[in-house]
């Protein structure tokens, strides 16, 4: 659930309003993340500062948005970007 004081789990953004939670059947945990970062998840274009800032938040790299055909799991790097995404989440 989204409470007052969430902040994204990628990006530490804490605008609630820009927050959204979204929770994957087969995943251990749901996210919580502003739209920029739902974003990168979606693509596969995390950066490795959200990969592991995700990791830390308690989300697994079992998990299928995690997995490692997606992402090298010693450095974040994003195996498979669908789109490359810039500053605010855009798509380039
Ligand atoms: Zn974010």
């Amino acid at each position: 659930m989204l409470e007052e004081g969430s902040k994204c789990e990628s990006c530490g953004d804490s605008l609630l309003i820009d927050l959204v939670y979204v929770e994957y059947t087969n995943e251990s945990k749901p996210y919580i993340l502003c739209d920029g970062c739902l974003n990168k998840l979606i693509t596969r274009s995390l950066t490795p500062e959200d990969y592991f800032s995700l990791l830390a938040k308690g989300h697994s790299e079992d998990d299928f948005s995690l997995h490692g055909d997606f992402y090298i799991p010693e450095n974040g790097i994003a195996r498979q970007p669908s789109k490359i995404v810039g500053p605010e989440g855009l798509i380039l």
